[in-house]
């Protein structure tokens, strides 16, 4: 499965690792980016590529929203500093 990885935002592919320590059996994800680059993290830190894509689309709606507001915000203010100086 595909990921983007949460250490340091590139996409990577996933594996399940197994330890055993102790006695205990420890199951940690791994993201390869490569031959080399492996990164170590959380399960509940992986995200699918299409929760990815979904959380910048509502972050990327968020952000629209806040821009037209500040427009707003920007162009009363310039009315009224244009109006009270003559
Ligand atoms: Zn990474």
């Amino acid at each position: 499965m595909r990921v983007v990885c949460p250490k340091c935002g590139r996409e990577g592919v996933v594996t399940i690792h197994r330890v055993r320590a102790r006695g205990r059996v420890y199951e940690y994800l791994a993201v390869r980016h490569g031959k080399e680059t492996i990164h170590h993290i959380p399960r509940d830190q992986v995200l699918a590529l299409e929760d990815a894509r979904e959380l910048l689309r509502k972050r990327l709606e968020e952000l629209e929203a806040e821009v037209e507001a500040c427009r707003k915000l920007l162009s009363l203010l310039e009315e009224a500093l244009s109006g009270g100086d003559r």
